[in-house]
């Protein structure tokens, strides 16, 4: 990838998961809407969301740690990586000792089956192995409400699928596009609900944001 080229949010792969007119608009439109969900989410992360590194022996705890893929053409941060001291891994900047790589991504609410995530979590050790000429062949999901932890084999069906979600993601940024998506379950837990307004026929939308744009001016007339 070019230098000059943007690097996408890495956790928008997970987004474009749960709903591709979801990341438009996050991407492109930059809304964002806080939901009760959200909001606990935000606050289930906060114990994690500091970074730090925690150290026992040959064993590193490595919170909120940035990352970065050329490959894919996103950044981020991983919420914990567990590092072990073992000749065969590889070296990074924390510790003067190899070490093999296990990142955990945190999710609030209790376990469950969710695509995006595993999407999410292997685009981290994917990063990771660019950056530090490693192999990865499993992580986990961590729910916090459970206390529940999900192991993900990072096998090459998943790795192709952040293959493609990374490109779709590269394909709505360069085009701006919003894509249209039909109302289902997902959207009466959306944050964005109320923006994307899923009910209404695209033309009725684009003329009601029409219409909220020519206000928008006036205004500021
Ligand atoms: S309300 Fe539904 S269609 Fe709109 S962004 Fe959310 S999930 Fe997607």
């Amino acid at each position: 990838m070019k230098c000059d080229v943007e690097y996408l949010p890495l956790s928008y792969l997970s987004q474009l998961g749960y709903c591709p007119r979801r990341v438009g608009l996050l991407l492109n439109e930059r809304i964002w809407l806080e939901s009760s969900d959200t909001a606990k989410g935000r606050k289930e992360h906060e114990s994690v969301h500091t970074q730090r590194i925690e150290r026992r022996g040959q064993e590193l705890k490595l919170f909120e740690y940035p990352v970065v893929s050329n490959n894919l053409g996103v950044s981020g941060k991983c919420d914990l990586i567990e590092a072990r001291g073992d000749p065969s891994g590889c070296r990074i900047p924390a510790v003067d000792f190899p070490v093999l790589l296990y990142p955990v991504e945190y999710k609030h609410g209790k376990l469950r089956e969710e695509k995006e995530y595993k999407i999410q979590l292997c685009a981290q050790a994917m990063c990771l192995e660019e950056m530090y000429h490693t192999s990865i062949p499993e992580g986990a999901l961590f729910y916090i409400s459970s206390h529940r932890r999900q192991r993900v084999m990072l096998d090459e069906p998943l790795r192709r699928l952040v293959l493609e979600t990374a490109k779709e993601l590269r394909r709505i940024r360069e085009t701006l596009m919003v894509p249209v998506a039909p109302y289902s379950e997902k959207c009466r837990r959306c944050s964005l609900l109320e923006y994307c307004m899923p009910t209404v026929g695209h033309s009725a939308r684009a003329y009601c944001q029409k219409l909220a744009q020519e206000a928008k001016e006036v205004e500021m007339v």
